[in-house]
């Protein structure tokens, strides 16, 4: 972080936006802003060049003609591969998630190359789309409380071995492969399947990111009551027979 402002992106609003993604950058902002932080946020359109200056880079979910035309441009662009060399966190959903990846099934059938950030690939499912709430508990390393959000994607991601499980599901399908892992990280890079937005839906993973921004072991508390009244109601909700 320069000048003490912290610079949130968001990646493609106009390609990658699904099911309230937007509402991650409104969290990452409201929570940045809550702790005195200066916030610059850029939204920017898939037409225009990437920052390489920003902290915190953000990208959503997408159909998956959006999401191969948006992977075309990051790789055209090549900027965000540039920031994360240079330190930059990025925090990506479903979508973005499998663009971070080494590669995808796009919507021509083919295999269509990500930006290798993350060790993972991703095929086309060949049983049904994961739909539905997801619960499941956080890596125990990241010491965050369990995850909630909801999932739509027909996408199986397996990671390689610099890729670590985000959370194991104990409800819902997370990546898809079976072993109940969902989502990856490395140091600075997560991708997940969780949309809802995910992150009005489990703040503390806004704050970790946060956190890596800052290079800070903690931050000042604030009132969560809205945020954990949402969590309890969406976990309830979630563990309801269907
Ligand atoms: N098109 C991708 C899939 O179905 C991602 C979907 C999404 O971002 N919700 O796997």
């Amino acid at each position: 972080m320069s000048d003490n402002q912290l610079r949130l992106v968001w990646i493609y609003p106009d390609l990658l936006s699904t099911y309230g993604d937007q509402g991650n950058a409104l969290v990452v902002e409201r929570r940045a802003r809550q702790r005195g932080l200066d916030v610059a946020r850029l939204d920017v359109r898939s037409d225009q060049p990437i920052p390489t200056s920003g902290d915190i880079y953000l990208i959503g979910g997408g159909e998956d003609r959006p999401q191969r035309l948006a992977a075309e441009r990051l790789r055209r662009d090549g900027h965000l591969y540039q920031a994360v060399q240079n330190g930059a966190i990025v925090f990506a959903v479903c979508a973005g998630y499998q663009i971070l990846g080494h590669e995808f099934v796009n919507d021509l059938g083919q295999r269509e190359p990500g930006l290798g950030l993350l060790d993972v690939t991703t095929t086309r499912g060949e049983g049904e789309r994961c739909v539905g709430d997801v619960l499941g508990d956080i890596d125990p390393r990241l010491g965050l409380p369990p995850l909630t959000g909801f999932e739509n994607h027909q996408g199986v991601t397996q990671l390689g071995p610099t890729a670590r499980p985000l959370a194991r599901v104990s409800l819902g399908k997370g990546n898809g492969t079976g072993d109940g892992t969902e989502g990856a990280y490395n140091d600075t890079v997560f991708g997940t399947y969780m949309h809802g937005p995910v992150l009005a839906r489990n703040p503390l993973i806004a704050d970790l990111l946060l956190k890596l921004a800052l290079d800070v072991n903690a931050l000042p508390p604030i009132d969560d009551h809205w945020y954990e009244a949402l969590r309890n109601e969406r976990i309830s909700a979630a563990q309801q027979p269907a």
